[in-house]
């Protein structure tokens, strides 16, 4: 605790403290439109930080694109299983659902940035950038002002230009962009939420390709989007059978490479 103390002090202080967001390879111009006003988290060209190294059948929960309507309900069901998740929030949604915020964080669970209005940060021009992350920021600050801050990048769209503009703000307190192993893509054998809600793929379907993916993959940082109800029937349906087949669930601090860009972080002078 005394390094997040040290961290959010220094942020504070607008220190030179990350070199963590930098570094990162650019990423190609994509096509993100789903043609039907949903977000695209599947055309991502690069990796950033993952859960590879995460021991055999060990998963880490991440719910992107909330708070939305049952974010609450999904929270206290993961908190009462014992089972932690992180939620990557768009600042534009807390308005209504500040009490969803206080749940999530009375639960046990993590908040991080997937910034304000969800916007495809390569696109944008600095100032831009780091007004999408410090606007969310401001909510998660609040909750969490003694833990790391980690933000995950809209459509996992992320380049070193990006990473450049945030380092040059305070917002370089900022750890990532953190990436997922699992949830990315709708196929015979693996599933993405919101793909699987707009091509009308049932929430027992979704939730059986989900399974496959994660049996096949064994450890993970698992991706889905708690601003759509169905998701959160699908996390009911499987994490009995997940429990059942002997997964853990670790925090996303937990996970080796995210841990290590911490570890970085608050060793620079
Ligand atoms: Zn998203």
């Amino acid at each position: 605790m005394l390094l997040h103390r040290t961290l959010a002090t220094l942020a504070m202080l607008g220190l030179a403290v990350s070199t963590a967001l930098a570094g990162c390879a650019p990423s190609a111009p994509e096509d993100l439109d789903q043609g039907d006003g949903s977000s695209s988290d599947e055309l991502v060209t690069e990796r950033q930080l993952g859960g590879s190294e995460l021991p055999n059948k060990t998963l880490s929960l991440t719910f992107d694109d909330g708070p939305g309507p049952r974010t609450k309900e999904l929270a206290e069901f993961l908190g009462k299983e014992g089972v932690p998740a992180t939620f990557f929030i768009n600042g534009k949604n807390v308005p209504g659902r500040q009490m969803t915020l206080d749940a999530i964080v009375e639960q046990g669970h993590f908040l991080a940035n997937h910034t304000q209005h969800h916007l495809k940060l390569t696109a944008l021009a600095a100032t831009d950038v780091v007004r999408e992350v410090s606007e969310t920021h401001a909510f998660i600050e609040r909750l969490q002002p003694d833990l790391p801050f980690l933000i995950r990048a809209p459509y996992g769209a992320w380049n070193g230009r990006t990473a450049k503009a945030i380092n040059a703000t305070p917002m370089q307190a900022y750890i990532g962009s953190v990436y997922w192993d699992i949830g990315g893509e709708l196929t015979a054998t693996s599933a993405a939420d919101w793909d699987c809600w707009g091509k009308h793929v049932s929430v027992e379907r979704c939730g059986e390709l989900y399974l496959t993916e994660i049996r096949s993959q064994r450890r993970g940082i698992v991706l889905m989007h708690d601003v759509h109800g169905r998701t959160v029937d699908m996390m009911k349906q499987i994490l009995p059978v997940l429990k059942a087949e002997g997964y853990a669930f670790v925090p996303l601090l937990d996970v080796p490479a995210v841990k290590r860009a911490i570890a970085t972080e608050t060793s620079m002078p």
